[in-house]
């Protein structure tokens, strides 16, 4: 275990067996929708750079045709552990007309990030859109938020692995995890 490791909140291979079974629900959910021909195709919106490992082990899991779309927002910068305004960086998609549309992030907290590409992303016409968030912190807001699919809740502590980051560090631990309190200067 990583030296600054304080706790294992969710260990590997309970992250393994949750994403399949996230992602054989979504592929489900969206052939069932299409009555039993071929499922339309899916475009996933990944929220860079949390969400990269979640979204490379949900997406070889779903037996779909989908295309990826990746944005970047900025909400934590650096080492600030709050939530603080979002901002989108780079160009989101133009058009999406009747595309069906899963938005790929990895943790609810404030709630901000998600809602504000969400009503971005609807404003663009597409036919659906769903949100599929790894993490669910237990805060009120988080709570309030409606997304479709999540991974797991987790209590009200900064986190960080699996694709979670303190200050760039961390996102390649395979656990989900806690740090010791020095080791978040
Ligand atoms: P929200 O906009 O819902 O407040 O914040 C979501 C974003 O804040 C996440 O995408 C993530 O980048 C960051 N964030 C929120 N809580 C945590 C946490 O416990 N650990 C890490 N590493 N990032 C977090
Ligand atoms: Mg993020």
């Amino acid at each position: 275990m990583h030296k600054n490791v304080e706790r294992v909140l969710i260990p590997r291979d309970q992250i393994d067996v949750r994403v399949r079974e996230l992602a054989a629900q979504i592929a489900n959910d969206f052939r069932d929708e299409s009555g039993g021909d071929e499922p339309p195709e899916l475009t996933i919106v990944s929220i860079l750079t949390g969400s990269l490992i979640f979204l490379a082990d949900l997406i070889r899991n779903m037996p779909l045709m989908l295309r990826l779309r990746m944005i970047t927002v900025r909400s934590y910068p650096g080492k600030s552990m709050t939530s603080q305004p979002a901002e989108i960086e780079g160009r989101l998609p133009d058009d999406l007309t009747g595309q069906h549309v899963l938005i790929v992030d990895d943790i609810l907290d404030s709630g901000q990030t998600i809602t504000l590409v969400r009503d971005l992303l609807a404003e663009r016409n597409p036919a659906s859109v769903r949100t599929v968030m790894f993490l669910r912190k237990d805060t009120e807001p988080a709570r309030e938020t409606h997304v479709e699919y999540v991974g797991f809740d987790v209590p009200d502590e900064f986190v960080v692995g699996y694709g979670l980051d303190f200050d760039g560090y961390y996102r390649n631990l395979p656990d989900v995890v806690t740090l010791k309190r020095e080791a978040l200067k």
